[in-house]
């Protein structure tokens, strides 16, 4: 006896006839349903022939229904929004900053228009996309000119190598750092055609250091900023504007890698204090670099700014031609860094700012407010708490810092054996969701920081299609 006959499925042919097909066919198109239900067909068999399924009919309008849901999902965009509850604002995984709706309405122009992207409008002849921001480059750092490239690792490495290939380049062993995706100094400077030259030792380094390492090889002086570690104790720095001092006696440019860079004090909303990109070339930095998507707030890019005749240079180096940013990045970049200009209202306008500003008394509020309807949807065997939380900026700033904010706190009332299957599943059915919502798992239970719960309607309204295994 033959499986197929036992299950009594209807054939290919006449399904794709049937009356319940007929709006799949129209929605998603004759080529992709066959495949579909031809699929969906084998899949049934199979798990007849495995003993997971018995053999019983299934109506071709119940086989009409699975079809429906399975073309959705391929339909689905892979590309999908998420809720980030994870309590790190600047997720790397997650896309970092949001884009204030003047940088969205930039990217929507830049998208549906030609636009001046190489084109000189004065002038009519040809331009320079950087020459679209680097008067507000200008007015916002004091630096002379600027180069935007794709992010701050392509700057990092058009850098170096523009300014110090076949040369060495001097760095403290300190700062040899590793960011997060196999970004390695010794690696990027190795790439870049620079020869390391690393001093002083992993806590101290001197300027003597550096004095004693320069000799006619040398090209050029490296800083980088640490981004996602701390050094504390007994530790020694020489002072960015001593390091140029230094730098400049011997003829040399120096480097500074900012990463995060901030453009203001952030220590004017309570954040903490981060290098700026001003004072970085007030205190002689001839270079500096920093991302577009970490602190800055916008879109993801990698700024080069500093002394006109090094930045010439750089943009003159064939590696700029592959590093460089699309018309929809530069957009979004301008219309972020026009918010600059007026910084008594950056927190409110500047989403990432305005996110890592909130106060941790709303954020409690919201998490007490939300309480009660999550612990109703997820049941037993939970117990959900509104709390106070311990956040981060993310993206490397601020390693050690924490952010005080708030949390609902989901814990399973089980034998210790089963918890930790419990919280695996509850974060599996909340990635489920149709937003999926990302939370994260600490100290035997899942934390939902409300920091970044924006749009609470929508995360509302999809809370009864929660599916938690019991
Ligand atoms: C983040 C970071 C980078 C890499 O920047 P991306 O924009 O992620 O490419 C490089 N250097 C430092 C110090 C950083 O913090």
């Amino acid at each position: 006896m033959s499986v197929s006959v036992a299950l009594r499925l209807p054939s290919l042919d006449s399904l794709l006839r049937h009356a319940a097909c007929q709006p799949l066919a129209e929605r998603y198109g004759r080529e992709a349903l066959l495949a579909c239900l031809r699929q969906l067909l084998d899949d049934l068999r199979d798990a007849v022939v495995a003993g997971q399924l018995a053999p019983i009919e299934i109506s071709p309008e119940a086989l009409a229904g699975r079809a429906g849901e399975r073309l959705a999902i391929q339909q689905r965009c892979q590309v999908r929004r998420v809720f980030n509850l994870t309590g790190t604002v600047l997720h790397t995984n997650l896309g970092r900053a949001l884009l204030p709706e003047e940088a969205v309405d930039a990217v929507q122009m830049a998208a549906r228009y030609p636009l001046n992207l190489e084109f000189d409008l004065a002038s009519g002849k040809r331009g320079d996309r950087d020459d679209l921001i680097e008067g507000l480059i200008r007015e916002l750092t004091g630096a002379e000119a600027v180069t935007v490239v794709n992010n701050n690792a392509a700057a990092v490495l058009l850098t170096l190598n523009s300014l110090g290939a076949r040369k060495e380049g001097i760095i403290s062993r300190g700062e040899l750092i590793e960011i997060g995706g196999a970004f390695r100094i010794p690696d990027i400077m190795a790439r870049a055609g620079v020869r390391l030259h690393e001093v002083g030792t992993t806590n101290r380094t001197h300027a003597r250091d550096y004095e004693a390492a320069i000799s006619p090889r040398s090209g050029l002086i490296m800083r980088v900023h640490a981004s996602n570690y701390s050094i504390e104790g007994f530790t020694a720095r020489v002072p960015t504007a001593e390091l140029a001092d230094l730098a400049h006696r011997h003829g040399l440019p120096l480097l500074e890698d900012l990463g995060s860079g901030s453009l203001l004090d952030l220590t004017r909303w309570g954040l903490p204090a981060e290098p700026t990109v001003r004072q970085a070339l007030l205190d002689g930095a001839d270079i500096v670099t920093f991302s577009g998507d970490k602190l800055l707030g916008g879109p993801q890019a990698g700024l080069i700014v500093g002394r006109k005749e090094l930045i010439t240079k750089i943009k003159k180096n064939p590696l700029k031609r592959a590093l460089r940013v699309d018309k929809l990045t530069l957009a979004a970049l301008e219309a972020v860094l026009g918010l600059y200009r007026d910084p008594d209202r950056l927190a409110e306008r500047l989403p990432s700012l305005r996110l890592l500003t909130r106060p941790q008394g709303d954020i409690l509020a919201q998490a007490q407010r939300l309480q009660p309807v999550l612990a109703q949807t997820v049941g037993e065997p939970w117990s959900v708490s509104a709390v106070d939380a311990l956040g981060m900026i993310g993206s490397g700033s601020q390693p050690v810092a924490r952010l005080p904010s708030a949390a609902l706190c989901l814990r399973p009332q089980v034998s210790r054996r089963l918890r930790g299957r419990c919280l695996l599943n509850l974060e599996a059915a909340l990635r489920a969701l149709p937003i999926p919502v990302l939370g994260r798992i600490d100290d035997d239970a899942l934390w939902l920081d409300l920091r970044q719960l924006d749009d609470e309607p929508a995360w509302l309204a999809q809370l009864d299609q929660l599916q938690v295994p019991g």
